[in-house]
């Protein structure tokens, strides 16, 4: 004998059911198959209940849809020579029905008798209309109602089988009836009254439990609309896979901790039997699925799965009046018990000062008053504060029989949370140790899941997801070398690098599976216009885990935007120079929302587009080296210009030229004047530990002052031809002295200054060829001889390079 149970989503159609049939087609054995309503029917008749009892008319309906619904399948599924005898049938139900809504409208109320009443004709119309379609197929089937074999009873003030009763009943009941096929309603029972009672949201699973407990079956099978129990809900988590074995006490306490795949309750009566489980997918049978047996999983993954509840509220019960004194909890948990309020997690501080307990955000109001009633001396006399309700909140936890050898796995986890901003509000494990739970916000939940499940199951793949601002010269090619490095980045540094947001100016777009990176261009230009703060509103609001911004802008009102990222742990990669180069004040507080949210702020491409300079000298200072000096050539586009200036052409054409091939800034006044420089140096002396401000900087620029004092590009190139003479003379007298021209930057005892150098052959400068940089770093180590880096230090396929490397750097922190 076997017992196998469909849920709502494999019968909620004709097709389905269908399918079902074939399904039942390939079995030898004798079986029963329990079903659920048609999915949506019992979320259907609780709301017309509710309705009806509020006097609303709207639950009429309700009730009309159901009764197409049903009526419908009928026509569809059983030939029409059958039919009549079956739509009779389910229409004097769905009388009987009305009838008890009706009721429940005139008197104004519901009661938990006649909801369960009410409720019931989910599981009764679609196991009758299944046995009568099986039967019409030619299938030995029959129809046997389950609240004629489960049999109920009170224990304080719930429902609970009687599995003496019940398992006679069944044992009775099976040994004379010969059919091939028994169809029973899943979900309801009667006590011994017989009133109609339930087995609780998701207790079609328990019903076949049941079934097979008293019978002894072979196996127990749950169909449904998944291949079996994942490593994680595979409705949060895309990446989730089924686990193809696992022991009762996991599959348990992923159930108890939100896996909805299984009803809780469904474990124990067949877990006495070593009855196994084996859960399976109505729409994929081909697939393995999950075999839930007693065999523990020894020497396999310690952590089995992940598992959430959510709409759950902490309810915290303080006071000095707590210390010491026994009793207290255990009057508050059975006020709430007596209640009818299960409990999910508990906490004590070892302080014995307060005790915090997670239950139903649904239960809220009730508990509130129930404790605050139960505690009022202690209240009154200030002995325990009333007791404090937080909503919005969820459980997640990580469970595993593994586990409890394993040191470590708790740090593991809330370090994972802790980088991705989730803020954990409780922490608990389970006296058995095959579960660590946590309670944290609801918003933060597929964060929060996605995150552990790529932190214990995926190999290390870690997914980075890119909000890009700005794909002008440099954004566009970065976005390209992500495109053909996508492959190289997942198998060799486990690196899922997906593009959710990109901006220009004028539209945004944003697709959180990633946007295809070969379509970019059209996808953006059909996107939603651009908007700074909805950008930022969107960024927030995916709450996506390994988030990073990187801005690809001049901008200094988007530089003015990375405190709202960092805030909330997105990291920031930047190329604009302009926000650690604004006061010192703002480039301090955004290293230290940085550090303070975990959250990197990479900016490697400021100085020296993607010579790794920043990152040298950050490892420098981390390992204990103390900067003394530091010269450089830092404008790739100043080194362009006089590398190229001689006395056969003229200043103004060649920076024209190195503006055409993007070697300077789009205002290339900004490179001549030497404020880009000023730039540089200052941040690479910030970040070798000093305070400084742009204008503690001393520029010695070359330019005339009427070039500097131009507003607009024009009027600049204008003043460049009228100065030509000037220029050509600071050409003469490098070249007479054999010197080269190169724009230097210096910083040496806490002051910097730049200027334009002449530069003799034999100087580490003298070669530095088209728009090369170059760094000395005189160091308490490098003394004599500095640490040099050299190579091109503009253009926009190396700055776009830098950017990557900045992303690189984040995916393996
Ligand atoms: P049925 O109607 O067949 O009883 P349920 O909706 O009760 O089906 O349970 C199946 C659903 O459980 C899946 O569709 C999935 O969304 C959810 N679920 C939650 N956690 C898990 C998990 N760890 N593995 C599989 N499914 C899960
Ligand atoms: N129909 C019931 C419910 O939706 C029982 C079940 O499907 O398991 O909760
Ligand atoms: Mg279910």
């Amino acid at each position: 004998m076997k017992v196998l149970k469909f849920g709502g989503s494999s019968v909620a159609s004709p097709e389905n059911i269908i399918k079902i049939k074939n399904i039942l087609l390939a079995y030898n054995d004798p079986i029963i198959v329990v079903v659920s309503a048609f999915g949506g029917v019992t979320d259907q008749l609780l709301q017309a209940g509710e309705m009806a009892a509020k006097e609303q008319t709207g639950y009429k309906d309700i009730l009309s849809e159901i009764e197409t619904r049903h009526l419908d399948t009928v026509k569809e599924l059983i030939p029409i020579t059958a039919q009549s005898k079956v739509l009779s049938k389910v229409k004097s139900e769905l009388n009987i029905l009305e009838t008890l809504l009706e009721g429940a409208y005139f008197i104004g109320e519901i009661t938990p008798k006649l909801s369960d009443k009410i409720v019931s004709f989910g599981e009764l119309l679609s196991s009758y209309i299944i046995s009568e379609y099986l039967a019409s197929e030619g299938l030995d089937a029959v129809y046997k109602d389950s609240r004629e074999l489960i049999k109920t009873f009170k224990l304080a003030g719930k429902n609970v089988v009687d599995f003496t009763l019940t398992d006679t009943n069944c044992k009775e009941y099976f040994k004379n009836n010969g059919a091939f096929i028994t169809v029973c309603p899943g979900f309801i029972a009667t006590s011994k009254n017989n009133d109609i009672t339930t087995l609780g949201r998701g207790g079609s699973d328990y019903t076949a439990a049941i079934y097979a407990a008293a019978l002894e079956a072979n196996v127990l099978e749950i169909w449904t609309d998944v291949s079996g129990m994942y490593t994680a809900n595979p409705k949060m988590v895309k990446q989730a896979k089924a686990i193809t074995h696992i022991s009762y006490e996991e599959a348990m306490e992923l159930s108890h901790f939100g896996a909805k795949v299984l009803y809780p309750p469904t474990i124990q009566p067949v877990l006495s039997k070593g009855i196994s489980i084996h859960i399976k997918n109505t729409f994929k049978p081909e697939e393995e699925g999950t075999l839930i047996t007693k065999s523990r999983n020894e020497g396999g993954k310690t952590v089995r799965g992940i598992s959430h509840i959510g709409n759950m509220a902490l309810l915290s019960l303080e006071g000095p009046g707590m210390v010491g004194i026994p009793g207290i909890s255990k009057r508050f948990f059975e006020v709430l018990s007596q209640a009818d309020i299960s409990v999910v997690l508990i906490t004590q501080a070892s302080s014995e000062h307060s005790i915090c307990v997670g239950v139903s955000a649904d239960d809220v109001e009730k508990s509130v008053e129930v404790v605050n009633e139960a505690f009022a001396y202690e209240i009154e006399r200030g002995k325990i504060k009333e007791v404090i309700p937080e909503k919005g909140l969820a459980i997640v936890a990580l469970v595993g029989d593994n586990m409890k050898s394993h040191q470590g796995l708790s740090g593991k986890m809330f370090s994972t949370l802790g980088k991705n901003n989730v803020n954990i509000r409780v922490i608990a494990q389970g006296a058995s140790e095959r579960n660590i739970s946590c309670v944290i916000n609801e918003k933060d939940v597929k964060k929060a899941l996605n995150a552990l499940h790529e932190e214990f199951f995926e190999e290390n793949v870690k997914q980075l997801n890119l909000f890009v601002m700005g794909v002008g010269n440099v954004g566009a090619k970065f976005l390209n070398q992500i495109k053909s490095q996508e492959k190289y980045l997942k198998k060799n540094l486990k690196l899922n690098v997906r593009v959710v947001g990109i901006s220009n100016s004028r539209t945004m777009h944003f697709d959180e599976k990633g946007i295809p990176l070969d379509t970019w261009q059209d996808t953006l230009s059909t996107g939603q216009k651009a908007d700074k703060q909805l950008f930022i509103d969107r960024v927030n609001d995916l709450n996506l885990r390994n988030s990073i911004f990187v801005d690809n802008t001049a901008s200094a009102e988007i530089a003015g935007t990375y405190p709202d990222f960092l805030s909330n742990s997105i990291s920031v990669v930047t190329c604009n120079k302009i926000a650690c180069s604004s006061e010192y004040n703002n480039y301090a507080r955004l290293k230290s929302l940085a550090r303070e949210y975990n959250a990197p702020f990479l900016f490697e491409t400021n100085v020296g587009a993607g010579l790794p300079i920043l990152d040298t000298l950050k490892n420098l200072i981390a390992s204990g080296d103390k900067v003394l000096k530091i010269q450089a050539v830092l404008s790739g586009s100043l080194n362009f210009v006089f590398n190229n200036f001689n006395d056969s052409n003229t200043f103004h054409d060649i920076v024209k030229r190195a503006q055409e091939e993007g070697y300077t800034e789009p205002d290339p006044k900004i490179d001549l004047s030497g404020i880009d420089v000023m730039r540089k140096i200052l941040i690479l002396a910030r970040e070798s530990g000093h305070v400084l401000e742009i204008g503690d900087i001393k520029n010695n620029s070359f330019l005339p002052k009427e070039s500097l004092d131009t507003r607009n590009n024009d009027d600049f190139f204008t003043s460049l031809v009228k100065y030509e003479s000037d220029f050509q003379k600071i050409y003469a007298d490098a070249k007479a002295k054999n010197c080269k021209l190169k724009y230097v930057a210096q910083f040496e005892n806490g002051k910097a200054s730049v200027g334009l150098q002449e530069i003799p052959e034999g100087h580490d400068f003298y070669n530095l060829e088209g728009s090369d940089n170059i760094v000395l770093f005189f160091t308490e180590r490098y003394k004599n001889l500095p640490l040099i880096i050299k190579g091109a230090g503009a253009g926009s396929d190396v700055t776009a390079s830098g950017i990557f490397a900045d992303i690189i750097r984040i995916g393996n922190f």
